[in-house]
């Protein structure tokens, strides 16, 4: 089956959620994860309109790249490698891993020396507090941020963190609201950066990222059922 079909059920959803919540669908950004999943099924995403594509691997996202059309907007989404910075500086138009001072520091040299103006990033907020998981600990955040004030390549954007792995709605939806409240704060003590983008919510747990706030939402799985290669 054509993943349109998936896409249009999606969106659907999304914007029901959001007008139950009070908000307003249109203001609610879709980025559609495709790790593991093939150029040709992602191209039929892409011939259904979408732009806004998520990989989490480098490598994987270098060979999509290549068999795309170039106005994809592409998200890194997973953790990034300090080593990998040079090969994604200026080729994606969203990093939302920002997680570390090292990694501010090599994003800032790579752009200079290749003469990158700006790199849209987010600040990855491990707030689950999940040891698997990349993402810098609440604490850790004015580490980032005063790093960051010395890399003025960097655009920061907003904050991203990835839900509890669990399925207990209400510590999901405490993560998010904890993250929601984190961004609101930060927002308001950082007015230097644009804190425009909340990126929250995956397949499992949209709807509660929706409900708390979240104005990008990171999907693969629903889209892509049984795609996978
Ligand atoms: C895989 C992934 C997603 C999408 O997850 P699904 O459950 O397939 O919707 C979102 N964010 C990140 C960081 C991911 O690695």
């Amino acid at each position: 089956m054509n993943c349109s079909f998936q896409i249009r059920n999606l969106k659907k959803s999304i914007r029901e959620t959001a007008l139950n919540a009070g908000r307003d669908p249109e203001k609610i950004r879709l980025v559609i994860v495709t790790k593991t999943v093939a150029p040709v099924v992602i191209r039929e995403a892409y011939d259904a309109g979408e732009r806004d594509f998520g990989e989490n691997r480098v490598q994987e996202w270098q060979e999509k790249k290549e068999a795309l059309p170039s106005d994809v907007l592409w998200h890194l989404i997973g953790h990034l490698q300090t080593n990998k910075v040079k090969t994604v500086i200026g080729k994606v138009g969203l990093i939302h891993s920002l997680d570390r001072p090292s990694l501010v520091a090599e994003i800032e040299k790579q752009a200079r020396a290749k003469g990158v103006k700006e790199v849209p990033c987010l600040l990855q907020v491990n707030m689950s507090r999940e040891e698997t998981k990349s993402g810098c600990a609440p604490e850790e955040i004015t580490a980032v941020l005063e790093a960051i004030a010395a890399a003025p390549s960097i655009r920061l954007k907003g904050l991203m963190t990835i839900g509890p792995l669990t399925v207990d709605e209400g510590k999901i939806r405490d993560c998010f609201r904890k993250t929601r409240e984190l961004f609101e704060s930060l927002k308001n003590d950082h007015s230097g950066h644009a804190w425009e983008i909340l990126s929250m919510g995956m397949s499992a747990d949209y709807k509660i990222a929706i409900e708390e706030g979240a104005n990008m939402l990171r999907i693969g799985s629903l889209v892509f059922p049984r795609e996978k290669v």
